[in-house]
């Protein structure tokens, strides 16, 4: 193996494998390190997202739905089941297998693109070198023409609520317990806690989320926000808001959690407690001194929106630097820098990229809230479509929630597309496409939307913004 590439990505998660990928598309020599490691200590690829998030997540959310469904809806559509069983064992079984075959697929990627995927730490050194400790306990330098930074994000931890892996957990920790924890209590209901509460909730756990913010998902839509706070409640799932957390105690095998609310302070006792406040950059020995690569005063690392850093033929994606800590975000930023750096165009529009919670129903949007585009002051108009009103949502007896556009009133450009309802966060990306194309709603009214699909909810609440739905009375 030669020490000379044209581009050593340091991070084999959804940012940096990709980067990685393109990179050798564009006749580039490319190495990608990456030291992540698994319980069981092997090393794998794919980062936060493929070991221990994005897809153990909707791994087990797919099967406790499922176990919900099973439990509870079969009799409606005329199925009757014997007595149903959690074999959680198998549900922790078949997500691991998932996650195996997802990471090594990467190994596979590389393998056809000719990256050389290297297990290790990677350390940034002046010059555009990178000092690398293979898993083999081996050291080398790399030189490179062009570095990628790709070292995502690690849980915040809280002082007071000290993590010991074992009652008081991290999201990692609650996608792999062995046994259904009686009484869990989830700090955040950002996104990963209210996953992870609907996954323990659904396979019988009494969930308490405790929320330090007086309203849900405050950075999404509030008429969706309202719905899905309708939904959780219904579910079980006993969210606690203006609830702050103090500390967290362990007494002998359960956890005293002390929060304070308008009320004053009290005491929860739980068997395990997720810590679920939100995710910080990582950059641990990443850099060495020199290398001209600066850090943000929230430990980001600074670049320009073409992710250079102020280093010269250095670039930063994903999770270590500036924007919403997604995997799709990562994935294009590492993508545009790869094409860049081969001198090809490259570029990312920030306004339009899709969120989505893997909660039940599921919640998606792209482009501004309504609260956004009210306070720009741009007068717009909105269309919502109840998929109540759906045939295909009735037929998969998932008529619950709604899909709502927002549109500009000057122009009718589409201004933000929100959803709550089944497979939101597959339906959004119509919206993502219409929405990069810089689409009025006239330009979704006039597509044509197969019947019956759940699509068709899309079109109805662009038909909705001018009163014109036909499958709802237009109000
Ligand atoms: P990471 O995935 O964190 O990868 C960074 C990699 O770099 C890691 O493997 C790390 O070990 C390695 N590394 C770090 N430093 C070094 C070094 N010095 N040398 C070598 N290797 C190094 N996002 C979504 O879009 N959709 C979801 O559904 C979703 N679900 C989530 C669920 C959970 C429970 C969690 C925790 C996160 C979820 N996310 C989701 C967020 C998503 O996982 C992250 O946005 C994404 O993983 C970021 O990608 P990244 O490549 O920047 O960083
Ligand atoms: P996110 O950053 O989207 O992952 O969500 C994390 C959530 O945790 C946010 O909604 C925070 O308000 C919440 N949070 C952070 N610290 C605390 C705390 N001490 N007690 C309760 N909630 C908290």
């Amino acid at each position: 193996m030669s020490d000379a590439y044209d581009v050593v990505v340091i991070g084999g998660g959804p940012a940096g494998y990709p980067a990685a990928i393109r990179a050798a598309q564009n006749k580039l020599t490319v190495a990608c390190i990456d030291e992540w490691k698994n319980r069981d200590g092997s090393y794998a690829f794919g980062g936060t997202c493929l070991n221990a998030g994005c897809i153990p997540s909707k791994a087990l959310l797919e099967s406790s739905e499922l176990y919900v469904r099973a439990k509870e809806e079969f009799g409606t559509h005329g199925v009757k089941l014997g007595s149903i069983e959690l074999d959680l064992a198998q549900m922790q079984k078949r997500r691991a297998s998932i996650v195996k075959t997802m990471t090594g697929g990467i190994g596979a990627l590389f393998k056809a693109n000719g990256v050389v995927g290297i297990s290790g730490h990677g350390r940034l050194l002046p010059g555009n070198q990178v000092l690398v400790k293979a898993s083999d306990g081996s050291e080398k330098t790399l030189q490179a023409k062009d570095v990628i930074l790709a070292s995502g994000s690690a849980p915040i931890r809280l002082s007071t609520v000290p993590h010991d892996g074992e009652l008081i957990v991290d999201s990692w920790d609650a996608l792999e317990f062995d046994a259904v924890p009686r009484r869990l209590g989830v700090i955040g209901a950002g996104v990963i806690g209210l996953e992870l509460g609907s996954v323990w909730r659904r396979l019988g756990s009494e969930v308490t989320v405790l929320e330090a913010l007086p309203e849900l998902l405050t950075f999404a839509d509030q008429t969706i926000a309202k719905e899905a706070q309708r939904h959780f409640k219904k579910q079980g799932l006993d969210i606690k808001l203006g609830a702050k957390v103090a500390r967290a105690v362990v007494k002998g095998s359960a956890v005293d959690v002390t929060y304070s609310d308008a009320q004053g302070e009290h005491t929860l006792q739980v068997d395990k407690l997720v810590a679920a406040v939100g995710r910080r950059p990582f950059t641990q020995d990443l850099l060495a001194e020199g290398t001209g690569v600066a850090l943000d005063p929230r430990g980001f690392i600074q670049v320009d929106e073409h992710c250079r850093t102020g280093a010269a033929h250095v670039w930063a994606v994903g999770d270590v630097v500036r924007g919403p800590m997604l995997a799709h975000k990562g994935k294009e930023e590492g993508v545009m820098v790869a094409d860049l750096i081969a001198g090809h165009y490259g570029d990312l529009n920030y306004k339009v990229i899709p969120s989505v919670i893997y909660t039940a129903p599921e919640i998606a949007w792209v482009g501004q809230t309504e609260e956004q585009v009210k306070a720009s002051g741009r007068p717009y108009k909105v269309g919502v479509f109840p998929f109540a009103a759906s045939g295909r949502a009735r037929a998969m007896e998932a008529g619950q929630g709604m899909a709502k556009v927002i549109a500009a009133k000057d122009d009718d450009e589409v201004l933000g597309v929100h959803v709550i309802g089944p497979l939101a966060g597959e339906l959004i990306a119509e919206a993502v496409l219409a929405m990069e194309y810089s689409a009025s709603t006239e330009d979704i009214q006039r597509t044509i939307h197969a019947h019956p699909t759940l699509s068709e909810a899309i079109h109805e609440a662009a038909l909705a913004a001018d009163k014109k739905a036909i499958d709802a009375i237009n109000r």
